[in-house]
């Protein structure tokens, strides 16, 4: 459920018409919910209690600070991939010791800066970022609280390019490694081990993957305490997925994966920490856009609009579906038509949807793309010198933009002409 219907024919954003937005912003332009980012986080809280738990969103899915602000303030926690967006969850007021940092590749810079800053834990993926780890954190003076990220060798059934939990993805150690890793990580001095972690994918639409990774941690959990290692804190990862098509798709809801988390780890007595993205950012967010032209073409009509691949790329990126709907709504039993649904960028694989049909739009005429807060903004960029989408934040019946459109001199000032020229 979000909170982008319609009132008397018109698409809002909780109270505010997608009209008026446009009018004051111009087009494209993402808008996004502070009661659905709200709903969103609280299924989860539900769900997992009364197991001690924090709820870490995961950062790249939405990154905007003011997003990060309104979760932050509801006491969410933050699951990081680089120093950039440790940053960000820093500038939202969120502070160090609920903000988790994963990632296959961090730097010794990117440690340094959250060790300083404060950090809850860093999801470890190697060995040799382990050591590095350690040596950082000697060198600071302080020792970094860490898990182990294991790769469970599950089939997350998803998209290939976002399933991470097989073996032969990069990320994370196999967990048949996994008591030797955690027994060289303690005995290395900059280092405290407090948990086990594990995130096997993006947009699982299917709760049996979770239930297999879990029962691996569970066991891997018992297995690594009587070794004697100290394990209070399991990250079972993010992953959950969102019906991108309304009409058919019905995902698994955070209730029954919280009920899941419970059957498989709630008797192990440790803290549980969740990094979802998607099921919180995704339905919370849309995409603007107006129609420049109606193409009748070769036996198909193009829509093309002044949204492009640079400002939504997961329809070209993933063949990613996206519910598109006018924003002012057709009458009811009114014709539709077969669209191929373009934007204007110089390349084929700039088509949000082949043969999608719509109601009859015109020129001038606004649509949305749904489910577009996640993986949306945060993968825009300037290709084609088209400016960076801008980003609105509703509260109820209030607007705020919340990162601005630039300006072409802004974009041309940021190029630097050599003095030899
Ligand atoms: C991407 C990612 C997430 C969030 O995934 P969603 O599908 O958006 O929930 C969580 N944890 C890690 C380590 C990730 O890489």
């Amino acid at each position: 459920m979000d909170h982008f219907l319609y009132r008397n024919g018109v698409l809002h954003a909780e109270d505010v018409a997608i009209p008026d937005i446009a009018a004051a912003v111009g087009t494209p332009f993402y808008v996004y919910s502070t009661a659905t980012l709200t709903r969103h986080y609280h299924l989860f809280t539900e769900a997992l209690s009364p197991l001690p738990h924090l709820v870490c969103f995961a950062i790249k899915s939405l990154s905007n600070v003011a997003v990060l602000k309104t979760l932050g303030n509801l006491g969410a926690g933050m699951d990081v991939v680089s120093g950039g967006e440790y940053l960000r969850a820093k500038a939202a007021g969120v502070p160090g010791d609920r903000i988790v940092f994963s990632g296959v590749g961090k730097t010794r810079e990117e440690m340094r800066l959250a060790l300083t800053g404060g950090i809850r834990q860093f999801n470890v993926e190697s060995e040799p970022e382990m050591r590095a780890l350690s040596e950082v954190a000697t060198s600071l003076g302080v020792t970094a609280p860490i898990t182990v990220r294991v790769n469970p060798d599950v089939d997350a059934k998803t998209h290939e390019k976002i399933a991470t939990g097989k073996k032969e993805n990069k990320f994370g150690i196999p967990i048949a490694r996994a008591s030797k890793v955690y027994a060289e990580a303690a005995t290395l001095p900059g280092l405290q081990v407090i948990g086990i972690d594990v995130h096997i994918g993006s947009q699982l639409t299917e709760l049996a993957p979770f239930e297999e990774a879990y029962l691996k941690v569970a066991d891997l959990t018992r297995q690594l305490r009587s070794e004697g290692h100290t394990i209070t804190r399991l990250d079972l990862g993010g992953g959950l997925g969102i019906p991108y098509a309304r009409s058919n798709e019905a995902p698994p809801l955070p209730t029954d994966y919280g009920a899941l988390i419970k059957r498989t780890v709630g008797d192990l007595g440790c803290e549980i920490e969740i990094e979802p993205g998607r099921l919180i950012s995704g339905n919370a967010g849309i995409l603007v856009s107006k129609v420049i032209y109606v193409k009748n073409g070769e036996g198909r009509d193009f829509l093309i609009l002044d949204a492009a691949m640079n400002d939504l790329v997961r329809p070209s990126m993933y063949g990613a579906h996206h519910d598109i709907v006018p924003v002012v709504e057709a009458p009811v039993a009114s014709p539709t038509q077969e669209f191929d649904v373009v934007g204007p960028v110089c390349e084929t694989g700039d088509t949000f949807a082949k043969g999608r049909d719509l109601p009859m739009v015109a020129e001038g005429d606004l649509v949305a793309f749904r489910s577009a807060g996640a993986y949306g903004a945060v993968m825009a960029s300037e290709y084609n010198t088209r400016p960076l989408v801008p980003e609105v934040l509703v509260h109820g019946d209030h607007f705020a933009v919340i990162r601005e459109r630039p300006t072409f001199d802004e974009i041309l000032n940021r190029d630097t002409i050599p003095p030899w020229l």
